[in-house]
């Protein structure tokens, strides 16, 4: 990938730990690495092929005086988050801030974090049959609130998403009807990070695990994370039971037919027709 390249911007602000440095304010030093194709701005010779450096400059200096992060690992995520909202030609962005001047009684050069992020593509089923009392919200309001609470997260952009369908329970378990629908989430998530930030709106939204395959408030599964194969204690993906769930395969091929399933080598498509005999959608 190219890279366009910034070294040791110069910014006075006032991160720290301590009261002092957020009165008195210190020298940052920072380095930002954005990953992107430069082909047809080299071809073409025109600005608006590329990212421009100077406006990088700006927003990072800016955005470093205009907010007080105790770190530096928030503030550098902080520029994150805000360069890739702003450009959306960069595909990967590291960071690194120094600390020249850190209160440390000790001799030493600078201190620094560096962080990486890179945009990942996620595709999460949702569904729910059951209401929340607490919040007064039906299935279709909660799982409308969850979509927003992950587009509205700085690390978060919902992409493209489905129509939602009626299902009968699977499993055995569950007695109400089912909605469903499938989206595609942009994350600078890492598929970890990802499944607790789920977990956490599943929560919000009144989630109690009792039984699996049970009546739930809200349920979002990963179904896949770009072409990643993830095989962990608590993580499996491509989803372990998406291709017998034409529940999660109808949606998904609103949003993405030809999407290649990493292991079966097959598209959504295919995998639809194939589990279609096995039909709940109402
Ligand atoms: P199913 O996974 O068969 O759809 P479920 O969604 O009802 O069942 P949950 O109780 O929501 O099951 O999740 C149980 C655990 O599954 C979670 O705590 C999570 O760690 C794990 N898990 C493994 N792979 C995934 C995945 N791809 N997406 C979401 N959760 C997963
Ligand atoms: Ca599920
Ligand atoms: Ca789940």
């Amino acid at each position: 990938m190219d890279e366009i390249r910034i070294d040791d911007l110069k910014v006075f602000a006032r991160h720290g730990v301590f009261p002092e440095e957020n009165e008195k304010g210190q020298n940052f030093y920072i380095n930002a690495k954005l990953e992107m194709s430069l082909r047809k701005a080299g071809l073409t010779d025109e600005l608006g092929a590329s990212v421009s450096y100077a406006e990088v400059c700006g927003i990072i200096s800016e955005e470093m005086q205009k907010h007080t992060f105790k770190l530096i690992e928030a503030a550098a995520e902080h520029l994150i988050c805000v360069l890739m909202k702003r450009f959306e030609s960069i595909k990967a962005i590291s960071v690194e801030i120094r600390k020249p001047e850190a209160p440390i009684d000790l001799e030493f050069s600078s201190v620094s974090v560096c962080l990486r992020r890179r945009r990942h593509n996620a595709y999460i089923a949702i569904g729910s049959n059951d209401d929340y009392p607490e919040k007064n919200e039906s299935s279709e309001e909660l799982v409308e609130d969850a979509i927003r609470m992950l587009d509205e997260d700085p690390e978060c952009r919902v992409l493209f998403r489905s129509s939602m369908i009626k299902t009968k329970p699977y499993g055995g378990v569950a007695t109400k009807e089912f909605i469903n629908g499938a989206f595609i989430l942009e994350t600078l998530y890492e598929p970890e990070a990802l499944l607790d930030k789920i977990h956490e709106i599943e929560n919000a939204c009144g989630r109690i695990r009792k039984e699996r395959w049970g009546d739930r408030t809200l349920d979002m599964d990963i179904i896949y994370f770009d072409n990643e194969v993830i095989d962990l204690p608590n993580l499996t993906v491509p989803h372990r039971d998406m291709e017998n769930r034409d529940f999660v395969l109808a949606p998904l091929c609103e949003i993405a037919p030809d999407f290649i399933h990493p292991v079966l080598r097959k598209t959504n498509r295919e995998l639809l027709e194939e589990v279609k005999e096995k039909c709940i959608i109402i």
